[in-house]
């Protein structure tokens, strides 16, 4: 379960969030371009590659996307805190 104690700064305010990459419990985000590469529309990378969430889902579809997302990132390092 993604750390909700170690959030990336540039998160958009909302219950989806990717954690920072100095996460040091290993679930810190390693660049792997997953999530921002299979849903753009809200998962973008910083200048180092990691992610951080853009834009909240809202609809069922918009968070079906990102739940894909969540399951697929290799180190846990998108959650859901709503
Ligand atoms: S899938 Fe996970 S590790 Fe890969 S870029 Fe996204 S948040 Fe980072």
């Amino acid at each position: 379960m993604a750390n909700k104690e170690m959030k990336h700064s540039s998160n958009i305010a909302g219950a989806w969030f990717c954690t920072d990459p100095d996460d040091d419990n290993g679930e810190g985000c390693i660049a792997c371009n997953v999530c921002y590469t299979g849903a753009p529309e809200f998962f973008a990378e910083d200048d180092d590659g990691n992610a951080y969430i853009k834009k909240q889902p809202e609809t069922e579809e918009e968070k079906e996307l990102c739940v894909e997302q969540l399951e697929a990132c290799p180190v846990n390092s998108i959650g859901n805190d709503g």
